[in-house]
């Protein structure tokens, strides 16, 4: 597989709280294009792995490389991943967009002023622009009619439709998803999973961690079952869903239909 064809590398990533070991050596590669499913009972580790990645927790120990060579995360003198500077590190967040279960929309600016907040004060995009690219990704999100209105006059559905374009405005190679539908309604899910359906079409690059099974198998390239830090099982939808090798794989699959 050639370098250039991978959007994102994590290599033998640890994570330990004191004695608590969380992951306990990762390894998984992303090309770009990939929508790789995480899987895995609650405390399994998802949500620490993709915060991992962009090192909102930093890695114990491991190597992480984002697109290219010129974005690789090496152990320091202590062992634990960090960037190496602060430029290294707004570079590698830069390129990675992160949907949290929770929204996080600023409640005080409108869904406009939400969309362009970073664009223009992080990036250095020119306001008309910003606000130009704003209104066409509230469009791809439905959302086009609500540039004025405040995150608390929206669903859940609908914010977290927000959120996903405020990260698409950042202009991410990868996207990383933490349980993106978890807070919702259930007559809510099915919007955000159209959108993040769509995106996936386009040819995005997704990590996303879900209980979505349904939607997991469709969209998937990969699929990832991660059991006590490690992985458990790791293939393309049809082999996990369809024909786990791990028992414990079985087990979650019936007990998750
Ligand atoms: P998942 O997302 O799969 O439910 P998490 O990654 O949230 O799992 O958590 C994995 C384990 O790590 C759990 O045992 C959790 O209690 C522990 N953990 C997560 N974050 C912290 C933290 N900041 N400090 C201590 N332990 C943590
Ligand atoms: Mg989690």
């Amino acid at each position: 597989m050639s370098t250039s064809n991978l959007a994102l590398e994590l290599i033998d990533i640890h994570k330990s709280y004191g004695d608590l070991q969380v992951l306990k050596g990762v390894t998984l590669q992303a090309r770009k294009g990939d929508v790789i499913s995480i899987l895995g009972s609650s405390g399994s580790g998802k949500s620490t792995l993709l915060r991992c990645i962009n090192l909102l927790e930093k890695p114990s120990q491991g190597e992480i490389v984002i697109g290219d060579e010129q974005l690789m995360l090496k152990p320091g003198k202590n062992g634990e991943l960090e960037a190496t500077s602060s430029k290294q590190l707004e570079k590698l967040r830069s390129r990675l967009g992160f949907v949290f279960q929770q929204f996080n929309l600023w409640p005080h600016m409108t869904i406009l002023q939400n969309l362009i907040e970073a664009p223009v004060h992080v990036l250095g995009v020119p306001k008309a622009e910003a606000i130009q690219r704003a209104r066409k990704l509230l469009a791809k999100v439905g959302l086009a009619d609500k540039e004025n209105a405040y995150p608390a006059h929206l669903s859940g559905g609908q914010q977290q439709r927000v959120a996903i374009a405020r990260t698409l405005a950042m202009e991410p190679r990868v996207l990383l998803f933490d349980e993106p539908t978890s807070a919702l309604d259930p007559e809510l899910v099915n919007e955000v999973l159209a959108v993040m359906r769509e995106l996936a079409e386009e040819g995005r690059t997704m990590l996303i961690v879900t209980h979505e099974m349904r939607f997991a198998r469709e969209v998937s390239s990969q699929v990832v079952f991660l059991h006590q830090g490690q992985i458990e099982e790791i293939g393309t939808p049809e082999q996990v869903f369809d024909q786990p090798k791990s028992q414990r794989v079985k087990d979650f699959m019936a007990s998750h239909q």
